[in-house]
């Protein structure tokens, strides 16, 4: 490696000595258990990432403290992101993690224990949600969105086609396509119409032998406005062929608040063959893929032999079960009327005393789960920016995000009853 001169302005010159990383009290308290040759590695490796620009060298100690950190960390989002993909999406409730915690154990998953025989697995989770969507004849849950529309275009449309949008060929995240996805599995994606127009007669000039089902995709972390038309569901679900919808968010009936999204019992009512949503998004439960529609489909779907490598664990049946029976945290965010936010936020700044920060009116969105272009009116505290890296550190971690050279910590996305752990994480910094 070539040695680059350092001009005394480098910001690598400030990069801490190992030494001094070892001792800094945090390090050597998340340091605790784990083995030196561990901790010296993660120091260097902190050092590293510096002198590569990757983070400022104030950063060093605070990589090292998280890469010594055992396990996942508590984190409270006040990003005003209510469904935040890089924060683990839809946090549960108390009702679903509690499920979670009794099924961890042995379980009666696929067992009735009023018979003593077996029993269809995770029965208890695909009751709640069929009686959650009265118009599907039948339910079935798997791993993912993904992983629903990949046992729908293997068990319906390999080798054959699945006829979709122009206008519908998206990126879902993290660099993953729908339309690779879909092709991966051996099925053709016959595109039809264009980027911002496509009508029924789109499809139906393209439906023919070959046609497996028709896809229709939510575009949901982008919105497409001006001159644009699209086929409704109503008037593919009068062609020959079973009409998909995939939804997204997993928003199972219609939601004022959220005019243009997509919801599951619309979609069925309007003649959909399968619909397919998340379960970690708007719906507010565990990461999941919900199939719902015509018997015979679903039926299809559940025999076929890749059912198996997408089946969800006891855990996931578990926290569903209990995502559908009462409101999650999600849900509640996104209609929590402002003026209660406003009243929480002066709450806590009296808390904060002298500490405090400023209650300032805010915007949350719903996130890349759904919802593009939605504004929920919120309320935050801000802070001086450089509030942002020690809450982050804290335990839990406390996440905001910088806006107009402030810290905005958005109480929508922060359910009430972690109140008090905001107040103390930021009372910690002060
Ligand atoms: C999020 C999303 C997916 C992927 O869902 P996962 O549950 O993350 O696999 C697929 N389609 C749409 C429209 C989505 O919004």
């Amino acid at each position: 490696m070539i040695a680059e001169p350092r001009l005394a302005s480098d910001p690598r010159r400030r990069i801490p000595r190992t030494d001094s990383v070892l001792a800094d009290p945090r390090v050597v308290e998340a340091a605790r258990g784990v083995g030196r040759a561990a901790v010296k590695a993660a120091v260097v490796a902190a050092q590293q990432r510096a002198r590569e620009g990757r983070i400022a060298p104030e950063e060093v100690v605070a990589a090292a403290v998280s890469a010594l950190a055992a396990g996942p960390r508590r984190v409270i989002n006040a990003t005003g992101v209510l469904v935040h993909t890089n924060l683990g999406r839809a946090p549960l409730s108390q009702a679903a993690i509690d499920a979670i915690a009794a099924a961890a154990g042995c379980t009666d998953v696929e067992f009735d224990l009023v018979t003593g025989e077996r029993a269809r697995r995770g029965r208890a989770a695909l009751a709640a949600l069929a009686a959650a969507v009265p118009e599907a004849e039948d339910v079935h849950v798997v791993n993912n969105n993904a992983a629903a529309l990949v046992l729908a275009a293997t068990a319906l449309a390999a080798g054959r086609e699945i006829v979709i949008s122009r206008g519908e060929m998206v990126e879902i995240g993290d660099g993953f396509r729908l339309p690779d996805l879909l092709e991966s599995t051996g099925a053709r994606l016959r595109e039809v119409g264009t980027t911002n127009r496509t009508t029924a007669g789109d499809y139906a000039a393209a439906i023919g032998e070959a046609t497996g089902f028709v896809l229709k995709v939510h575009p949901s972390n982008f919105r497409v406005e001006g001159f644009t038309a699209e086929a409704s569901v109503a008037e593919l679900s009068t062609l020959p062929v079973p009409v998909v919808v995939d939804v997204g968010s997993g928003v199972l009936a219609r939601d004022p608040l959220l005019p243009d999204e997509p919801d599951v019992r619309t979609a069925l009512h309007a003649g959909a063959a399968l619909v397919t949503a998340s379960g970690d998004k708007l719906l507010g439960g565990p990461q999941a893929g919900l199939l719902l529609g015509r018997a015979d489909l679903v039926q299809r779907l559940r025999r076929h032999p890749l059912a198996r490598a997408l089946r969800v664990d006891k855990l996931t049946l578990a926290a569903l079960e209990a995502t559908l029976r009462a409101d999650p945290p999600v849900r509640l965010a996104l209609h929590t009327d402002v003026e209660d936010l406003r009243d929480r936020a002066h709450r806590i700044a009296a808390r904060l005393g002298k500490a405090a920060g400023e209650v300032t009116d805010s915007v949350s969105v719903v996130g890349g789960g759904g919802a593009p272009g939605v504004e929920l009116p919120s309320v935050a505290i801000a802070l001086p920016v450089e509030y942002a890296l020690p809450l982050r550190l804290g335990d839990p971690a406390l996440v905001g995000r910088v806006a107009g050279g402030r810290l905005l910590l958005d109480l929508r996305s922060v359910p009430p009853d972690l109140d008090d752990e905001f107040v103390e994480a930021i009372r910690a910094c002060t």
